[in-house]
């Protein structure tokens, strides 16, 4: 995602509602304290502009979502997106808040099987093969994961990017989890398609007719 400085987004987010400033505080506590239920939680990491997330967290009041995105300048537009919306009358999610950290803090951030389902939505492919351990479906960031998801939770994955999604394939046993399901062409697979809400990148890619991949995961054998 090219990203342009934008001098006025520390400024909003810091006065955001929606964002939660001192994170590594709700340790433990996301249900408890920052939802105020018992609801499950889902995140979504690397969410870009958030329109996926946001639109889950508007069709599914009794679930919990926290969208995360490490650049300001993008975690502005969603920020600014949920804010216009309220200030014309639309509805305040209650349910919905938003992170802007690196994803490799999530272990201090959420606690040991805080967190029960984990989407990935075209992540950064860092092709370089020294950078591998960059991807967010890398051996090291499903270490990570293992460490915040519930022991029923799982990890949904779409790209468009068939080598990422060759890799992330291959990382899945290595890391000690298994395949649910998985599909080369998600807009036309009638099973997994059904309740797909599209990203802003998955509108875009499909649009110029690129085959969408998704792959779900758990842990264990
Ligand atoms: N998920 C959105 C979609 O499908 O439209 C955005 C996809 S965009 C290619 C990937 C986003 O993930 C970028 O906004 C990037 O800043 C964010 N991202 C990448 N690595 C991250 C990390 N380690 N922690 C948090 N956000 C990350």
């Amino acid at each position: 995602m090219r990203l342009r400085n934008i001098p006025r987004s520390q400024e909003v987010i810091d006065k955001s509602k929606y964002v939660v400033h001192d994170e590594k505080m709700a340790k433990g506590l996301w249900k408890k304290e920052i939802f105020g239920n018992t609801n499950p939680v889902h995140i979504e990491v690397g969410m870009g502009k958030g329109r996926f997330i946001t639109e889950l967290a508007k069709a599914n009041p009794d679930i919990n979502y926290v969208g995360i995105e490490r650049y300001t300048s993008v975690l502005l537009r969603a920020v600014e997106k949920l804010e216009d919306e309220e200030t014309a009358g639309g509805e305040v999610l209650k349910n919905l808040f938003f992170l802007c950290i690196d994803a490799r803090e999530l272990p201090e951030i959420f606690g040991e099987g805080e967190v029960d389902k984990i989407y990935l939505n075209f992540s950064d492919p860092w092709p370089k093969d020294r950078h591998a351990r960059r991807r967010l479906t890398s051996r090291e960031f499903l270490g990570r994961y293992d460490k915040i998801l519930a022991k029923e939770g799982t990890v949904e994955f779409k790209t468009d990017n068939r080598g990422l999604f060759d890799f992330s394939l291959a990382e899945v046993e290595p890391a000690g989890w298994h395949l649910m399901a998985s599909t080369f062409d998600l807009h036309h697979d009638e099973e997994m398609v059904k309740g797909n809400v599209m990203t802003e990148y998955e509108e875009k890619f499909s649009a110029m007719g690129n085959p969408i991949c998704k792959m779900i995961i758990a842990r264990g054998e």
